[in-house]
């Protein structure tokens, strides 16, 4: 294997690892996937039947991009053809097969410029995800940091199938939040199901997550004092633009 490509599968093992600490709370059992881009032909994801607790590099399969992303083209597919086409796109055709969930990561990593990308399910965030207000609870930031590590806003998906469904509806919320803001979106929530942290780096793909349950938890406690009391829109666009705040976020994400 040559160095880029080591390097590369050993942070996302590192950054697997830690996400996977039961102490975090992020995932239990096989819960949660995670995926690193290797090059514009092919990229890093989870296996299926992993665990990100105690994954190691033999934890990952390579897969190329160009099959998963023309899968997206299709009218529809079948349970069974999915498996079949995720089966095909490895790298080596005697690899592990790939999660399920592979077309959130190849979306992320092809359509958002990310380069390590963290899905999980987090009691916090889903304990959101899973109420009637969700949408609402989400609509705003609490607190200075969160805009600066999470995005302006969040991309937030309706339940729907890992497969077609949810790639297509990720990809059209995609596009309106590129148009909107002139830039890449950091996370995306799934309505009943969970998030996904996209980052520049294994790091920031952490601190995202870690950001997103830090404000999912003040979030859930607001509730029992009132209710949410956002920050104004004009703070936010202030923060997210401000060089020494980009500065200071680039900084902890290295
Ligand atoms: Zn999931």
């Amino acid at each position: 294997m040559d160095q880029s490509k080591e390097s590369i599968l050993q942070k996302l093992v590192e950054m697997s690892v830690s996400i996977g600490e039961t102490a975090k709370d992020l995932v239990i059992l096989g819960d949660g996937n995670t995926s690193a881009y290797i090059s514009n032909e092919s990229f890093y994801v989870k296996a299926s039947g992993s665990q990100l607790n105690n994954i190691g590099a033999d934890g990952f399969t390579e897969v190329f991009f160009k099959p998963v992303l023309d899968i997206l083209k299709r009218e529809s597919i079948s349970d069974a053809e999915l498996k079949s086409e995720f089966a095909n796109a490895r790298v080596d055709p005697a690899g592990k097969h790939p999660s399920i969930e592979t077309v959130f990561h190849a979306i992320a990593l092809s359509d958002c410029d990310a380069k390590f990308v963290a899905h999980t399910h987090p009691i916090s965030i889903n304990s959101i995800m899973c109420s009637m207000d969700a949408r609402k609870a989400l609509s705003g930031h609490l607190f200075s940091e969160s805009a600066l590590y999470l995005g302006p806003e969040p991309i937030i998906i309706d339940y729907a199938d890992p497969g077609l469904p949810i790639a297509r509806s990720l990809i059209y919320e995609i596009k309106k939040y590129q148009q909107k803001w002139g830039q890449q979106p950091r996370v995306f929530y799934l309505m009943n199901h969970g998030m996904v942290a996209l980052g520049q780096s294994a790091k920031e793909a952490e601190n995202i997550t870690a950001m997103a349950v830090k404000s999912a938890r003040i979030l859930l406690g607001t509730y029992q004092m009132g209710g949410p009391r956002f920050i104004s829109e004009e703070d936010v666009k202030r923060i997210v633009t401000r060089p020494d705040e980009e500065f200071r976020r680039k900084l902890a994400n290295k």
